[in-house]
């Protein structure tokens, strides 16, 4: 594998996988363009070295061609970003695709229509794989170099990131953009300043068995919060009344417990947390202890002895890892225990600790409070980050190494 920083791109055309799953409105504006700044600095190195680009992204989850989910849409964002203009292929299969690759002078980009629009991209069930063959070995065609920058999609076994890598066996490379992100990621996993506290939130235990079974090894402090405490309250005996749960997790959430215990990692669950009898923004909120919720009530948010508490815990601490909302945090009246870990967070890294924030709804709670830059890194990759810290080998790293 070659290295980004002394690649020589001069006069080659660099075929980047990029991740531009972008939020657009109804008008297909783009909402957000985080993961569009993401790139810069790959797409400028190229350019600046004398390079052409020829991007390559998938954009929702399209099963065809579908005008929503068309690339076109981003078009000015990337324009506007990059500060050139970009050329689109309305394909990015085709003789189209193919001619304009190939006048491509350096300086230049292209941005290929959308990848899921073949069933080719994400292989198996719906494509053979000597389509998909076909398929990498075109868009391999259009350029000298390749270059894979989309973190967020490294948990996937993609035609654009692990096929592709075959067709160029010395001209392959991470964009900065990865490079940063595993590089933020492993400060964590290796030797992180002590103590390390994770805080876990959001809807269900189920997505995150596997890091938190992983997390137990390196963590001296383990936050749960957002719905999925509950299923960790009820196994615990606790009553939650209509409060989120996965029965089916109760004798999982207990051996969680039990193994914190014996490693001695500390777990901090909500006492006190906010209720309602429905998730209406207005309803009528009541705080109780996190083990006594009324029939009928829910949690939805942590409450202050809770804060209080987590506050204390992630001041004390050298490293940070943040995934997953306190509470229903969409909803304005629920939201402010995810707003006040941000200010937590943030505060801690003012204090010299290391802060990775990951995630949707974390990164979106950091963002809206405009804190992205008080944290150490944020994250572009939600699925691909918490396999990473699961300890899985990433198809998307690995097909590169
Ligand atoms: P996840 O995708 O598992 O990280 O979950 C994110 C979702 O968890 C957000 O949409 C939150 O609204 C939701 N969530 C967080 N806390 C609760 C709660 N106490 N009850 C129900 N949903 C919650």
């Amino acid at each position: 594998m070659q290295d980004i920083h002394t690649y020589s791109f001069k006069g080659k055309r660099a075929l980047v996988r990029v991740d531009f799953n972008v939020p657009l409105d109804s008008e297909y504006r783009v909402t957000d363009n985080t993961r569009i700044r993401a790139a810069l600095p790959t797409l400028k190195k190229v350019l600046e070295s004398g390079g052409s680009l020829i991007l390559m992204s998938h954009l929702g989850r399209p099963k065809k061609a579908e005008e929503k989910y068309s690339l076109r849409h981003i078009l000015p964002a990337v324009e506007e970003l990059l500060e050139v203009p970009v050329l689109f292929a309305p394909d990015c299969m085709g003789e189209e695709a193919a001619k304009i690759a190939r006048s491509l002078q350096p300086g230049q980009v292209l941005l290929l229509e959308n990848l899921r629009f073949y069933a080719q991209e994400e292989g198996k069930p719906r494509s053979l794989p000597e389509s998909q063959k076909k398929f990498t070995a075109t868009l391999a065609s259009y350029a000298d170099c390749y270059i894979n920058d989309a973190f967020g999609t490294a948990h996937r076994a993609h035609a654009s990131n692990t096929l592709i890598t075959e067709h160029f066996p010395n001209d392959k490379m991470f964009g900065y953009l990865l490079l940063a992100e595993i590089q933020a990621l492993d400060n964590l996993l290796h030797n992180p300043a002590q103590p390390v506290t994770a805080l876990l939130g959001g809807a269900k235990v189920s997505s995150k068995m596997g890091i938190i079974k992983n997390l137990l090894n390196k963590v001296d402090n383990l936050i749960i919060g957002g719905g999925m405490a509950f299923t960790f309250i009820k196994a615990s005996g606790g009553n939650i009344g209509n409060s989120l749960c996965e029965d089916h997790l109760l004798d999982t959430a207990l051996d969680i417990l039990n193994k914190a215990a014996q490693k001695g990692v500390q777990i901090y669950l909500p006492t006190d947390v906010l209720a309602v009898r429905s998730l209406d923004p207005h309803a009528e909120t009541v705080t109780c202890p996190v083990d006594n919720i009324p029939d009928g009530w829910m949690g939805v948010d942590a409450g202050s002895e809770t804060l209080k508490v987590w506050k204390k815990v992630i001041l004390q601490s050298k490293t940070l890892l943040w995934n997953g909302p306190a509470g229903v945090f969409e909803i304005p009246a629920f939201a402010n225990g995810t707003l006040q870990l941000v200010t937590y967070v943030a505060e801690a890294t003012q204090n010299g600790a290391f802060s990775l924030v990951g995630g949707g709804d974390s990164v979106a709670a950091v963002t809206q409070m405009g804190y992205a830059d008080k944290v150490s890194y944020v994250s572009t990759g939600g699925g691909a980050m918490l396999e990473y810290l699961e300890g899985k080998e990433l198809p998307g790293i690995a097909a590169m190494t």
